[in-house]
């Protein structure tokens, strides 16, 4: 009964989610998530034409000098990290994959910097596999609905929201989610005030 009040004004708010990140192919769309770790996406969207326009095919960003991804990362933080992660992802894709990103989780858990937030997100978005990535928002909303609980580490929340929503509704919640923490359900002063969801919120005293 809770979970479908908080599914009908999902999609109240949201009736059409889509991912936020710009991509054209599939190492595409798994290199932008991989640099959108710990930054926004409209960050993230303002790099990577300069990447993949300067760079234009797998064996050309493997090659690429370190310092020259370095400095086109760096508006986007940890950019000695990611720069390292994007030559390297570009030199197993080239080098065991044929260019073509696997969609097996063993094998996608292989890549430096691809963790279990950004293969269920590339799964979902780029192949449409049902999967509930929990980032930073979902966790924090998840956590003021109720849908789990204050001590739940990220995949205590991933199992829960499963079991709560439809296996066919999983990647929409999850983009919904996703969207309600970005603009709605914000992590410093939150939409309380408009919020239809205030009578089942544990935050709410908090924030009115
Ligand atoms: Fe978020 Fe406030 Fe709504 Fe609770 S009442 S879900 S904290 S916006």
């Amino acid at each position: 009964m809770m979970t479908n009040r908080i599914e009908n004004y999902l999609e109240e708010l949201f009736p059409n989610p889509v991912c936020e990140l710009n991509f054209s192919n599939d190492y595409e769309c798994l290199i932008a998530i991989v640099l959108s770790a710990q930054t926004t996406d409209k960050r993230v969207n303002s790099i990577t034409p300069k990447i993949f326009g300067k760079y234009k095919t797998l064996k050309e960003l493997k090659n690429a000098s370190l310092e020259d991804l370095e400095a086109i990362i760096r508006p986007v933080g940890s950019f000695r990290k990611k720069a390292f992660y994007v030559k390297e992802i570009s030199r197993i894709l080239d080098e065991d994959y044929n260019g073509k990103v696997p969609t097996d989780r063993e094998k996608l858990s292989k890549f430096p910097g691809v963790g279990r937030k950004t293969i269920n997100v590339f799964l979902s978005e780029f192949y449409q596999m049902p999967a509930i990535a929990v980032d930073t928002h979902v966790e924090r909303v998840s956590k003021r609905l109720g849908l789990a609980s204050k001590n739940d580490d990220v995949l205590q929340v991933e199992k829960k929201l499963q079991k709560k929503f439809k296996k066919e509704v999983w990647s929409r919640r999850h983009l919904q989610l996703v969207l309600f923490g970005r603009y709605h359900c914000k992590a410093i002063k939150p939409n309380c005030y408009d919020c239809q969801l205030v009578d089942i919120c544990k935050e709410k005293k908090k924030n009115i």
